[in-house]
């Protein structure tokens, strides 16, 4: 598109953008250069039940819906999809998946039906090269992902896309793979871990379920993540088998934690790190969420 082009297109751009999704306009604007450099984000999700409760959390993301620069789309890392070898939700319409057990009637008729997107899939699969990763048809949105983004956009219009968790790799092959991701933050696309980086569920204190109530291990840990994800000391938190007995207390399986390092992983020179719905919960969890932005 050349400049002249361009400038009779912002003339009518009201009616063309009620015309066309952004997503489009993103791609017919392409050679104009990158979009603004998007945020990325890493969300605590807790409970299902945020999905319809109305609470301090719930608030927090939908304040956070409110800052946030539109997205053309959302590629979300969430908890609960864990594989052997990466997938990508490569489908056009990803269904809403109820992944748990004994919650009333009301959270599984929750649907969110947020469009897929195979492009941003195709991206993906391209950017992780050589790491393979599969191009997945029968996945859809876990509850790490809708609970949550359906927070931040009530409409579900924006394209949600889902990368999943490869089982057989550690914590600094995360990582890596994670800033292969960059470039997607330029094309307009909101990257989000979704998990809790204290998730103890079998601790979990039942009296305190909805009290900003931690154990001494779980106050620890989040204190000294804090510090960690503060100071930017990413090679200690990729090392988090290695750091004690609050952190193996906090991190008994890895898949709640990981997603944050794939939020971290992507922090670029100079980006500052904010925090939001930084609680303990229930003796055993942290909602602790993290923002990383332009300075
Ligand atoms: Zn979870």
């Amino acid at each position: 598109m050349d400049r002249q082009h361009f400038v009779r297109m912002m003339a009518v751009l009201p009616a063309a953008a009620a015309l066309m999704d952004l997503r489009t306009f993103a791609r017919l604007t392409d050679d104009l250069g990158p979009t603004p450099r998007m945020p990325v984000l890493f969300l605590g999700h807790g409970s299902p039940m945020n999905a319809i409760e109305e609470n301090r959390f719930v608030a927090g993301f939908r304040q956070m819906g409110r800052e946030l620069p539109r997205p053309t789309a959302i590629l979300c890392v969430s908890a609960h999809w864990e594989t052997r070898g990466m997938q990508v939700t490569a489908m056009e319409r990803p269904r809403t998946i109820h992944d748990f057990g004994g919650f009333p009637p009301e959270l599984y008729a929750v649907q969110y039906p947020a469009p897929g997107d195979p492009q941003l899939a195709e991206d993906a699969h391209r950017l992780l090269a050589p790491t393979p990763v599969g191009m997945d048809q029968s996945w859809g949105l876990d509850h790490g992902a809708w609970s949550v983004i359906k927070h931040l956009y009530p409409q579900a219009d924006v394209p949600v896309v889902q990368l999943s968790l490869d089982r057989g790799m550690n914590a600094e092959q995360h990582y890596a793979l994670a800033r292969q991701l960059a470039p997607l933050r330029d094309k307009g696309v909101l990257i989000i871990g979704s998990g809790n980086m204290v998730h103890n569920l079998g601790l979990v204190a039942w009296d305190h379920l909805d009290d900003p109530y931690g154990y001494d291990w779980a106050l620890e840990a989040r204190a000294r993540m804090k510090e960690l994800i503060l100071s930017g000391d990413h090679l200690a938190l990729q090392r988090y088998a290695d750091q004690g007995r609050a952190f193996q207390l906090a991190i008994p399986t890895p898949e709640h934690y990981l997603p944050l390092l794939y939020a971290l992983a992507l922090q670029g020179k100079g980006e500052a790190v904010s925090l939001f719905n930084d609680e303990p919960l229930a003796g055993s969890l942290a909602m602790t969420s993290v923002k990383i932005d332009r300075a």
